[in-house]
């Protein structure tokens, strides 16, 4: 397996960042490559990080950087600061190793920072900021993933003011590795005001993690089934009030499909600036195959989609922090970088002939990796049903 070694082009261009930023990059930049880089092979085998990745992230200052500092975290709430993460773990070529931080710290914390009571933040914060708590977040099911409507994990109250947990769960990133998962769970019959979310802790008798899935690609992170059999779960440990989850859930969308956005441009990116690199010293007919009028034509296109997209993901970044940024907006960051991340790929692949289809170059496998970007996450289609909702259609 060979990871990239390009710097993609559009950075020093930017805007959005101050001098810490920058600073953080290089320091991230460095962890990934004396940590992370050397490791990513076995782990991509092995199709799960270790546990030891979230710890040694949160002791560089790497992981739910949100947490106050009183209950072990760093308290900063600038969100460029998860970009910058984002944003290397893609360049570096190891971003479905550290999907798995990305998520503890991107999308699942912040169910918790909003929702949860004093006892709980008391309770859970410290060993999520340390590491040694993973986080997950489990909505989909078997039986369905677009309608959150239909979920059928079922909580009843045990009579005691605590609930009774049955169902299952399927497709969780960080799965097999999570402490603490966020569940969504029917506890009543109203459509969406019937959905409440509980935090389940390992080690509940009678919950269970299934097998890891076998995907097509992000193999380095951790996807699994999880089982909930009569798992008796303490009112404590319900996040916000009875009902609330699907608003709960609803109003964290943001931010989990804007870090997806930020992710996917920034592969576009670097799958431009492997593939220039590539066309730039690769011959046929005794010429770079880059000055070909179709490989320009194709680049140029591409080049120009890109500069495009990152203008508007810069912008999504902006008012995000600013606390701006509409479902509306991350629902098109979300589907368009994610559309053009196939395609990027897909030229990209093209453009490296048969080198393209093997893993001697990255172009490979960040094709086969972006193909989940326009499922997960809400799909592309879910997007389009919810701009379109927007436009009052
Ligand atoms: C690698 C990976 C990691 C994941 N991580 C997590 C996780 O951590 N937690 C979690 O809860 N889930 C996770 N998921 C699940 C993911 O969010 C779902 O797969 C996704 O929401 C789609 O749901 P589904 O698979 O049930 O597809 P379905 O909902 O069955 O959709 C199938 C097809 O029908 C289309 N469709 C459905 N409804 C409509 C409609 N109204 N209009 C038009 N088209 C429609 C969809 O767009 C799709 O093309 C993960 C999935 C993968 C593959």
């Amino acid at each position: 397996m060979t990871l990239p070694t390009s710097t993609p082009i559009v950075q020093g261009t930017r805007t959005l960042f101050e001098p810490e930023h920058d600073d953080y990059r290089e320091s991230f930049r460095r962890f990934l490559n004396a940590e992370v880089v050397p490791e990513y092979p076995k782990w991509h085998e092995n199709h799960i990080v270790p546990r030891s990745l979230f710890t040694d992230c949160a002791e560089y200052g790497f992981l739910a950087m949100e947490v106050p500092e009183e209950l072990g975290g760093s308290g900063v709430d600038d969100w460029r600061f998860n970009v910058v993460l984002a944003e290397e773990s893609v360049w570096a070529g190891v971003s479905d190793a550290m999907a798995g931080p990305l998520l503890h710290s991107d999308v699942v914390l912040p169910y918790i920072m909003a929702s949860a009571t004093e006892e709980q933040r008391q309770r859970w914060l410290p060993g999520i900021a340390s590491g040694e708590k993973i986080l997950a977040v489990a909505m989909t099911e078997p039986g369905t993933g677009s309608d959150l409507a239909a979920i059928a994990t079922r909580g009843k109250p045990d009579g005691d003011g605590g609930w009774i947990i049955n169902g299952s769960k399927t497709f969780i990133t960080n799965g097999i590795n999570a402490d603490l998962v966020v569940v969504a769970v029917r506890t009543n019959d109203d459509s969406h005001g019937g959905l409440s979310l509980f935090v389940v802790e390992d080690g509940m008798p009678g919950f269970e993690k299934g097998k890891q899935i076998e995907k097509l690609g992000q193999h380095a992170s951790d996807t699994s089934e999880l089982f909930f059999n009569d798992v008796h779960v303490p009112a404590e440990n319900m996040l916000g009030e009875e009902g609330s989850g699907f608003l709960q859930l609803v109003s964290r969308l943001v931010p989990e499909r804007l870090v997806l956005a930020v992710s996917s441009m920034a592969g576009c990116e670097a799958a431009l600036a492997w593939t220039l690199d590539y066309v730039g010293e690769r011959k046929a007919f005794g010429r770079p195959i880059g000055t070909f009028q179709h490989s320009r034509f194709t680049l140029a296109e591409l080049r120009t989609e890109v500069e495009i997209g990152r203008c508007f993901i810069d912008r999504c970044i902006e008012r995000h922090i600013a606390g701006t940024c509409t479902v509306q907006e991350a629902a098109m960051a979300k589907y368009w970088t994610t559309d053009l991340l196939g395609k990027v790929t897909d030229a990209g692949v093209q453009l490296h002939g048969g080198y393209g289809y093997t893993t001697e170059f990255p172009i490979g496998q960040a094709w086969v990796d972006a193909r989940v970007g326009r499922i997960y996450a809400g799909t592309n289609e879910i997007m389009k049903e919810l701009i379109g909702k927007t436009m009052g259609l």
